[in-house]
């Protein structure tokens, strides 16, 4: 497959916090021109034998996937595990125990909600009926549906971020740790929208050094509505750290029209494809 084929390596499914199934994300992609797609679910990989099926049906090439909450620093930052074998069991005994961290979070977050005044155990019953695993975005549409904030970003804003009164330090695995699950699993990993952590340009330097030598492989380069500045500055640490270049919407929702499927720009030139064939 040429780098030139509309190419799409991070998207969610109901199985996480996206609102469409994994066989309509697929058939989405495939209207949107899309030949290539990973389902990147948060911390589960339950959607991928679905999209599978889905992307046989549409003649679309479906990357088997998930994006891992990891810790560094104390800080959350989102690992992509692409062309993944979803059923090795250490990658799926480190997504139980993921599964069991949200779920444990959830409680913690909606406990401190509570003690601000909110109904933290009406928006825990809500956020635990949800068919997939539980993130904030759940628990902000609760919010939203509660008549407690207008829209979800207000729920972060004022609530779930980091550093306001409803957010819970992540817990989450080593970085190190979650790069060798997806390389044990046979995939690749890719550094999930590296401008969307809060880090200095020298501490984002040492991440991306650790992620390198802990077996990290790629970069996403392109990534959701960012624009051409931003794609140059992931170029240019993907050429600094020898990594590979990854492209990927971030979809969740068809309704957020500003962040849809199948327009994504291309790698800047001198970026070496993860999807290069003969492939992994
Ligand atoms: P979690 O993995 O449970 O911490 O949830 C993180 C998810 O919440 C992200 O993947 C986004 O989909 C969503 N999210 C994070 N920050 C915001 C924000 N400011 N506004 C809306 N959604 C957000
Ligand atoms: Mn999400
Ligand atoms: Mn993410
Ligand atoms: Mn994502």
């Amino acid at each position: 497959m040429s780098p030139q084929t509309a190419v799409d390596l991070h998207t969610h499914s109901h199985h996480s916090d996206g609102s469409l199934s994994p066989a309509d994300l697929v058939g989405h992609a495939a209207r949107a021109g899309i030949g290539m797609l990973a389902l990147t679910d948060h911390d589960t990989v339950a959607g991928v034998a679905e999209a599978r099926g889905a992307a046989r049906q549409f003649g679309i090439r479906l990357v088997p996937g998930v994006e891992i909450s990891t810790t560094w620093r104390h800080q959350a930052i989102h690992v992509l595990g692409l062309w993944i074998d979803p059923a090795c069991e250490p990658l799926a005994n480190l997504l139980r125990g993921q599964a069991v961290r949200r779920r444990e979070r959830m409680r913690r977050i909606c406990g401190k909600l509570q003690r601000l005044g909110l109904p933290g155990d009406e928006l825990l019953s809500a956020v635990e009926s949800v068919p997939g695993l539980p993130t904030r975005s759940h628990l902000a549409a609760a919010l939203v549906a509660g008549g407690h904030v207008k829209r979800a970003e207000d729920a972060f804003r004022k609530f779930l971020g980091a550093g306001k009164p409803g957010h819970v330090a992540a817990e989450w695995p080593p970085l190190a740790e979650t790069v060798a699950a997806i390389r044990g699993a046979g995939g690749i990993a890719s550094l999930a929208h590296p401008l969307r952590y809060r880090l200095s340009s020298g501490a984002r330097g040492r991440l991306l050094e650790e992620f390198t030598a802990s077996g990290g492989g790629a970069l996403e380069v392109v990534t959701g509505a960012n624009g051409a500045q931003e794609a140059g500055a992931c170029a240019a640490l993907a050429r600094k750290f020898g990594l590979r270049g990854s492209i990927g919407s971030d979809f969740h929702h068809p309704q957020h029209a500003w962040n849809p499927l199948g327009r994504l720009a291309k790698l800047p030139a001198g970026i070496d494809p993860v999807w290069r064939e003969p492939g992994p």
